[in-house]
């Protein structure tokens, strides 16, 4: 039986979320984050390993044929995935994070009942869309593109376990920490 448990967050593009991690993981030295695999090349500071497994598509194909994948979904052209074995080497150590989206959370759900799905949401969509623009380094149409999925994404909160807003970074990460714990004296 693993030590950790499985906690799954998902969180539309925008919402902070990079942040909300980043702050829960100052707080917390003993959470561990599961590195997922993509076929996206790497942005600037990303680390192969760290942020991600940078593979190319051949590479990835094969990491499906040999069910090397909890989950695996595409989006944005890209192919995500979470790596199974270093997972329950993690679990075994402690609670893990995966960052994933809807569909690979769904999946996530089908095969491991027991993970506690989390999605964190903006204050409201005007707000989104106003931390989207402020970003600064986003065409008009990949702000449309992103909050129409924001919109699909929201519509998916009903079947997560938790939602929590993201109105200030401290308090929404504190909140998931509370559930995390919750979670932990259930049993
Ligand atoms: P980005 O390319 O901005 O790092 O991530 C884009 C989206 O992919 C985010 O919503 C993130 O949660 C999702 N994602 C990252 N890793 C995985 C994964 O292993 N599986 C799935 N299904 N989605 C992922």
């Amino acid at each position: 039986m693993a030590k950790g448990k499985l906690i799954v967050i998902s969180g539309a593009s925008g919402v902070g979320k990079g942040t909300v991690l980043k702050r829960m993981m100052e707080l917390r030295e003993d959470l561990t984050f599961s590195v997922s695999a993509t076929t996206r090349p790497p942005r600037p500071n990303e680390v192969d390993g760290v942020h991600y497994y940078f593979v190319t598509r051949d590479k990835f194909q094969r990491m499906i044929d040999n069910e090397e994948f909890l989950e695996y979904d595409e989006h944005n052209a890209t192919l995500y995935g979470t790596p199974v074995g270093q997972l329950e080497e993690k679990l075994n150590c402690g609670n893990v994070i995966l960052d994933i989206e809807p569909v690979g959370a769904a999946n996530v759900r089908k095969k491991r009942p027991d993970a506690t799905l989390i999605f964190i949401m903006a204050p409201s969509m005007e707000e989104l869309e106003r931390r989207l623009r402020s970003r600064g380094d986003t065409s008009e149409n990949q702000i449309q593109m992103r909050l129409e999925r924001a919109r699909w994404e929201t519509e998916q909160t009903v079947w997560y376990d938790h939602v929590v807003i993201n109105d200030q970074v401290d308090a929404c990460a504190e909140e998931i920490l509370n559930i995390i714990a919750n979670k932990c004296a259930e049993e």
